[in-house]
């Protein structure tokens, strides 16, 4: 009977797995901060992702589902202001589009 070392390979992986720390802790900003959905996705309004669900851009560099914005805008609580950082919301001209 042969044993094979093959061991230094296992061993050699996990080393280098450690080293990437980028699946948690990284994945707030891809997501709406009001529905918590990921912005490839639609609002919980809608049902289907794309035109019919625009994002929306703040001057403050938040982006947000534009109906989730609009929809936090028009409660008394939000104030107009940002629900990431309490800055009035000024919405970003770069991809204001409709009516
Ligand atoms: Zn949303
Ligand atoms: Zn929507
Ligand atoms: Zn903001």
């Amino acid at each position: 009977m042969k044993v094979v070392i093959n061991r230094w390979h296992a061993i050699a992986q996990w080393q280098w797995d450690t080293g990437r720390t980028d699946e948690h802790g990284d994945t707030e900003e891809d997501v709406c901060g009001i529905c918590r959905v990921p912005f490839e996705g639609c609002c919980p309004t809608c049902k289907m992702p794309g035109d019919d669900c625009p994002l929306i851009w703040g001057e403050c560099s938040h982006v947000f589902h534009m109906h989730c914005l609009l929809k936090w805008i028009g409660t008394p609580a939000s104030k107009q202001q940002c629900p990431m950082d309490r800055r009035p919301w000024v919405t970003a001209e770069r991809k204001v589009s409709g009516s």
